[in-house]
């Protein structure tokens, strides 16, 4: 049963490498990518797309596994959210929609206040469908620290730390974060559907 990442993020990648080892591929390095419409209005519906559509093209005898994440901003109102990767705009990339971000908390004169990241990992294969959540708490502040991580990393600093994502050591990242618990939760699914039945 071949592992296929339905995300050509290269971030993402990395981080679904270290808890399933090299042999996890992108989608990227099977086909041409292709845009995929995400109009779910949840992180759990735009992952199932995302996987659906992969495993669609891909048939029996794969798995594929997509991730659907962001980070919510409760004094905005909750955005970027489902949003994240788009905020800045169609096709904006992640310094663009980071910069938006500070700007937007710049607005309201927020120096540091509460957000959270969100990963919907869906898993798709010939015996169903599957999706799990993790969480990542902690604040947004108004001025990026680093250069680790990837996204919104620089600006986040997550519950129980005084440092960002961007400055924190990456092992500490791969044990907190949202996509680190979305990924606990995944592999006893991934496990059993790589068993034979
Ligand atoms: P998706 O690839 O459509 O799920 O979009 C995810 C968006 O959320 C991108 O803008 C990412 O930069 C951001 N994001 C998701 N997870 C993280 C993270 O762990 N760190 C930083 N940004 C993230």
């Amino acid at each position: 049963m071949k592992l296929i990442l339905a995300s050509g993020n290269r971030g993402k990648l990395r981080e679904f490498r270290e808890a399933f080892g090299p042999g996890l591929l992108s989608f990227s390095e099977l086909m041409e990518p292709f845009e995929i419409v995400e109009d779910a209005d949840s992180f759990a519906g735009n992952a199932l797309i995302k996987a659906r559509t992969i495993y669609d093209r891909l048939g029996p005898g794969h798995l594929v596994i997509s991730d659907d994440s962001g980070i919510s901003v409760p004094l905005l109102g909750g955005v970027p959210g489902i949003y994240s990767a788009r905020y800045a705009g169609e096709g904006a990339d992640d310094k663009a929609n980071l910069r938006k971000l500070i700007e937007e908390l710049k607005k309201r004169g927020a120096r540091r206040t509460p957000a959270y990241y969100t990963a919907a990992i869906a898993i798709v294969g010939e015996k169903g469908e599957y999706v799990v959540h993790g969480w990542m708490h902690g604040d947004v502040i108004d001025e990026a620290r680093g250069e680790k991580g990837f996204g919104y990393d620089p600006i986040f600093i997550p519950e129980g730390y005084d440092q960002s994502l961007g400055e924190l050591d990456e092992a500490i990242k791969a044990e907190i974060s949202h996509r680190a618990k979305a990924i606990e939760l995944a592999k006893p699914i991934i496990g059993m559907l790589q068993r034979k039945f």
